[in-house]
């Protein structure tokens, strides 16, 4: 993992995670937002939602040159994705921790994508993987009125 992620594991972040395709269609919505809610971060976030062309090719831009790109755009918009905005502490790297490998036969097991997956091109979830990407996919796959600023009854469980 990235030092600067390491350094801000301090800070409140927002992280977007996403349930792809393949985890809708198989069922995995509830045991994926389970595990983010175990840990206790803080759900700001959440809809189910037919993504577009469009933004598929905005959230995976950096993607552009690499060989599987057309294939991940339709995969991405190939049936209804789950979004999901995360608020807390050190979030960012602690959810790509619970997601796991990129490619799922890497990631260690007790690791989403390590016990539910088994390959790259259907690896059931996103995450985002820094502080900014946080903001700037919250930003671009929820509108302002649909997060929700709330105060959790276990915070104080949860936080000295
Ligand atoms: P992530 O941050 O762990 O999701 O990984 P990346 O940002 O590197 O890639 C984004 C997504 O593109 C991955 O989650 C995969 O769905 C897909 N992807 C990445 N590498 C490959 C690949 O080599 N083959 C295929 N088919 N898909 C890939
Ligand atoms: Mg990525």
């Amino acid at each position: 993992f990235l030092p600067h992620l390491v350094a801000s594991l301090e800070q409140v972040q927002q992280t977007y995670i996403m349930v792809k395709p393949d985890g809708v269609q198989r069922g995995l919505v509830g045991e994926i937002i389970s595990r983010f809610e175990r840990k206790g971060f803080k759900l700001i976030g959440l809809k189910l939602f037919q993504c577009p062309k469009e933004l598929a090719e905005e959230h995976y831009k950096d993607l552009k040159a690499k060989p599987f790109y057309p294939k991940l755009i339709d995969y991405i918009t190939s049936g209804p994705v789950v979004c999901m905005a995360w608020e807390g502490v050190g979030v960012v790297l602690s959810a790509r921790k619970l997601i796991g490998s990129t490619d799922p036969l890497q990631a260690e097991p007790g690791t989403i994508r390590g016990d539910l997956a088994v390959q790259t091109g259907r690896n059931v979830v996103h995450g985002s993987d820094s502080p900014e990407n946080g903001k700037r996919e919250t930003a671009l796959w929820f509108k302002e009125g649909e997060l929700c600023q709330w105060t959790p009854a276990q915070a104080p469980w949860l936080q000295e």
